[in-house]
């Protein structure tokens, strides 16, 4: 702050770097939000009106709107019980229009790269991963974020790399994807000739909050152990509960970084009132799925898992400041709600 350095300096170029490095991609280029992340890998990918895209019915809205906003149709398909799309769902949604799919690996757990990456390979399709909720996941050591042709991240204060304000990027191993987006963020220019290489939009991430980010990732790979102690300490306390679904899934090679810890109560909002009642801050994201609110105008062909899922879930409190004790109280106030 003292030497004005608050645009496009030194600390947004490390940082960007050191993601890349963590990611396992060649570039990492920041940008102020997942949105933008979203939006950005979709032109640079040259995605425009008439071509179709396949995404995820249950997600935060930023997956489908940012298909919407280049002119494309966003395809929904419902997901699985661990949140994520299902595979096996994807290839009946493909038409001649189908140009590109976004896996969204949620609550950071990722949906199944391998196979969704072959179904591309066989249409041809582009991939954009929405890892907004994901960074340090992998499957067999390659992370979330470094399969798609771009990862899309968010550093969203909620999100497990939050920043102090808005922020987000992409990392990608393609040099000319890279170069779109780096000059797209900052009005279509070349900053170092000058020439505008198109339309664009203001949206670096800032320079300040990269500094920041920077300082953070380095304590990543430890506070992603420390959620990982976190939600066993759950497993632990309520695996013996019928009506309780938890996010521990048997994939081998598949690691899950709990950015979240949503469960599934049967029981839906009397669950969720009851644990807030007795103290428990909780989450039930998102009660209402988004191709439900009529000003987005989506279709609605039926989802039934996702529709099940937006009645039963609930995220407990996870994050690396909260303490075992603490834990244990949401433990006890679950399991009083089961009269156990
Ligand atoms: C947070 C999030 C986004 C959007 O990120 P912003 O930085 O808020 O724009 C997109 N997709 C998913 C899955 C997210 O969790």
């Amino acid at each position: 702050m003292t030497k004005g350095d608050l645009i496009d300096r030194r600390q947004l170029r490390e940082f960007e770097e050191n993601l890349a490095r963590f990611v396992g991609t060649k570039y990492a280029v920041g940008l102020n939000s997942g949105y933008d992340a979203l939006h950005l890998s979709l032109r640079a990918a040259g995605i425009a009106p008439g071509d179709e895209v396949i995404v995820p019915a249950h997600t935060f809205v930023a997956t489908c709107s940012a298909v919407v906003n280049v002119g494309a149709t966003p395809v929904l398909v419902d997901v699985g019980p661990d949140f994520n799309i299902n595979v096996d769902l994807i290839e009946e949604a493909i038409t001649p229009r189908t140009r590109a799919i976004i896996p969204v690996h949620l609550n950071g757990w990722m949906a199944d790269m391998p196979r969704i990456m072959e179904i591309a390979r066989r249409y041809n399709l582009v991939v954009v991963e929405d890892a907004c909720q994901s960074l340090g996941a992998s499957i067999h050591g390659k992370k979330a974020g470094s399969w798609g042709l771009t990862g899309c991240w968010s550093f969203y204060p909620f999100k497990i790399l939050g920043g102090y304000g808005d922020g987000g990027a992409i990392t990608t191993d393609d040099p000319d994807v890279a170069l779109f987006v780096r000059r797209m963020r900052f009005n279509g220019e070349d900053r170092d000739t000058g020439e505008y290489h198109g339309h664009g939009f203001t949206c670096l991430l800032d320079n300040l909050q990269a500094a920041f980010l920077d300082v953070k990732l380095r304590h990543l790979p430890h506070w992603i152990q420390r959620r990982q102690a976190l939600a066993e300490q759950y497993r632990q306390g309520l695996e013996d509960i019928p009506d309780l679904a938890l996010p521990h899934y048997e994939k081998p090679g598949f690691v899950h970084v709990y950015q979240n810890y949503v469960v599934r109560s049967k029981q839906g909002d009397a669950f969720s009132n009851y644990l807030k009642e007795n103290g428990v801050e909780v989450l039930t994201q998102f009660r209402k799925p988004y191709y439900k609110h009529k000003a987005l105008k989506l279709v609605d062909r039926g989802f039934p898992e996702t529709e099940a899922l937006s009645r039963e879930v609930c995220s407990l409190p996870m994050n690396v400041e909260i303490d075992e004790e603490e834990i244990d109280y949401v433990i006890e106030v679950v399991r009083s709600f089961y009269g156990k």
